[in-house]
């Protein structure tokens, strides 16, 4: 069973007090009532028998005590009727002895045992013929000593009466006083509950995070003082929180603002601070403690060797395609538990960098080492072996040359290539013709394809529009796609150059070759730096490049708002279409 509430409590406890207090006031009055009742019932009766003892000593002056009470014996019937008309009592004259001399009032034997005195009568009530009645013993004395008693018998029903009344008025204020009572303990509870019913609600809406809440009592009472300091601790935790909140803020922009994903852990493991890279790299949003990372057991192993006390502890791991170096530590608070922090950061750009890097060094090396190596070897040759013969001489220069031309190619694109890389790379874009543009492009290569026993050809539609564009830049790119095409073109081949117009928005350049195309698997890396499909091929050609021709054709094209299209098939040849936008009218 719910236990009451104090409300109902308040109101019970006030009701069997004023019930209490109401049981002993009715209690006392009435008997008050009676104690009056019989002490007026005494008072008579020992004056009525002070009266008799009064008149038998006058009647008897002078004679003995044995003459005094034969006369009070022989004349109690006289003295009886006299006296009767004294007393609202009946009465009854009795002899030392016990035995009734004269009236009706017959009174109890036991009177005998306790009357003593004349001043106390001894009293007794007692049911006679079914009426309630008071009997009182008195002693008749004569001059020298006691005669007898007279007996006196009450009826009490007046009395009765009179208390019965007392008792019903009393019981009607009891209730009218205990419906009074109700009421106002109600009233009174209830002003004494609410605000601790208003206490208990602000609690728990506190309890629920809300800490806006004030609790409004204004008297001036302990329950106001209560209220008062229950509102300065809402006051004070409200501050607290939004001390900690912007705490919390700063925290958490910080945290947001770093490069590398953090984790900052308990000794049981939980996480006490993290930022979005834990997302971004593991999947797991808000961890909040180190097993939320079920996938990720190298995050797992870190904490552990940190909680068994190394100080530093790193790995790199592929995770999802990334290359993650994570650092551990233990973060240390004098006077406070040691926590840890695991530092995640992503790698991969640098290790592909690095890789790069490598890569780049063993190809230029490798590159530049290819010409030089054929330079020297036929310096050596000529001037070893004193040549005479004019053509093995003229020959030997040729390739020299031609050589030495190859290793300005290559510088030259390395520079290109490092020109892009350090943003120094810039477009002055001007209104230009290509179609003139690529007259003298097409015109500078002939001699070189016709070295190589290879045909170019050049068509464009006529009256076509001018483009905004960097002359030089563009120039470069198409002496590099039509080098390419003839590099993987064998003698007798054909090169050819198409300039059109595509969709209204577009120039077209076509340079298409029959070469030995390309692998399609391959199509979408070669415009990547340093990215050669066959390595050796290319360098066995002796026309090798350092894998950056597309790479720069990708760049310029970009920055004019220009795309490209290869269609390729290995043995079939190579059409690398490059569009760039005809300005608005
Ligand atoms: P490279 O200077 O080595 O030629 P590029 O960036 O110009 O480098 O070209 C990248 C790769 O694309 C080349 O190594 C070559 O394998 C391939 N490639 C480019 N153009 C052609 C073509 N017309 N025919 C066949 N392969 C080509």
């Amino acid at each position: 069973m719910k236990a009451l509430r104090y409300k109902n409590k308040l109101i019970l406890n006030s009701l069997l007090v004023f019930s209490l207090a109401m049981g002993l006031v009715i209690f006392l009055a009435v008997q008050l009532t009676w104690y009056d009742a019989a002490k007026d019932m005494q008072r008579g009766a020992l004056s009525a028998a002070a009266d008799i003892s009064l008149y038998v000593q006058e009647r008897t002056a002078g004679q003995t005590p044995a003459e005094a009470r034969a006369y009070f014996e022989q004349n109690a019937a006289a003295l009886c009727a006299a006296a009767t008309a004294f007393t609202p009592a009946e009465l009854e004259l009795i002899s030392l002895e016990g035995a009734p001399l004269a009236g009706k009032a017959q009174v109890d034997a036991q009177l005998m045992t306790y009357c003593s005195t004349e001043n106390e009568p001894a009293v007794l009530l007692k049911t006679v013929n079914g009426q309630k009645r008071l009997q009182a013993l008195v002693p008749v004395t004569g001059t020298d000593a006691s005669l007898g008693y007279a007996g006196f018998s009450f009826a009490t029903a007046q009395a009765d009466r009179f208390s019965e009344r007392l008792l019903a008025l009393l019981a009607l204020s009891f209730l009218i006083g205990l419906a009074l009572l109700s009421l106002l303990s109600a009233r009174f509870s209830r002003s004494f509950i609410e605000p601790i019913r208003d206490l208990t609600h602000i609690s728990s809406e506190i309890n629920k995070g809300r800490y806006d809440v004030v609790i409004q009592y204004k008297k001036d009472d302990e329950i106001g003082d209560l209220t008062a300091v229950y509102n300065q601790m809402i006051q004070n935790i409200n501050s607290v929180i939004l001390q900690l909140s912007s705490e919390r803020k700063r925290l958490g922009s910080v945290l947001a603002s770093l490069d590398d994903g953090l984790l900052a852990l308990n000794q049981k493991g939980e996480v006490i601070a993290s930022n979005s890279y834990l997302k971004t790299y593991f999947g797991v949003s808000n961890p909040k403690t180190i097993y939320d990372f079920k996938y990720q057991s190298f995050l797992r192993d870190i904490f552990d060797a940190l909680r068994l006390g190394k100080a530093h502890v790193s790995e790199e791991v592929d995770c999802g395609g990334r290359q993650l170096l994570l650092t551990g530590s233990p973060i240390k608070n004098p006077g406070a538990e040691e926590n840890y922090m695991i530092i995640i950061r992503n790698v991969t750009a640098t290790r592909t960098f690095e890789r790069e890097q490598q890569k780049f060094i063993s190809s230029v090396s490798h590159e530049l080492r290819t010409p030089l190596t054929t330079i020297i070897g036929y310096t050596d040759m000529l001037s070893r072996r004193q040549v005479q013969d004019p053509a093995l001489l003229s020959r030997s220069l040729e390739t020299i040359n031609k050589e030495g031309h190859r290793l300005v190619r290559l510088v030259d694109d390395l520079l290109n290539a490092n020109s892009v890389e350090t943003m120094e790379f810039t477009v002055r874009k001007a209104l230009i013709s290509l179609d003139e543009l690529l007259h003298s492009v097409v015109d500078q290569m002939r001699i070189k394809c016709w070295q190589k026993e290879i045909e170019i050809t050049y068509k464009a539609v006529p009256s076509l529009p001018q483009i905004f564009g960097d002359y030089d830049r563009l120039s470069q790119i198409f002496i590099n796609i039509i080098h390419n095409a003839m590099k993987y073109s064998s003698p007798g081949g054909i090169i050819e150059v198409v300039l059109t117009r595509e969709e209204q928005d577009y120039l077209s350049v076509s340079i298409r070759d029959y070469g030995t195309g390309i692998d399609p698997a391959k199509k979408d890396f070669i415009f990547s730096a340093f990215y050669r499909v066959d390595e050796d091929r290319a360098r066995n050609n002796g026309e090798g490049g350092a894998g950056l021709g597309l790479y720069l054709v990708k760049q310029v094209v970009e920055k004019h708002d220009g795309k490209i299209r290869v269609d390729s098939e290995l043995g079939e040849g190579t059409n690398v279409t490059i569009l760039l936008p005809v300005p608005e009218a």
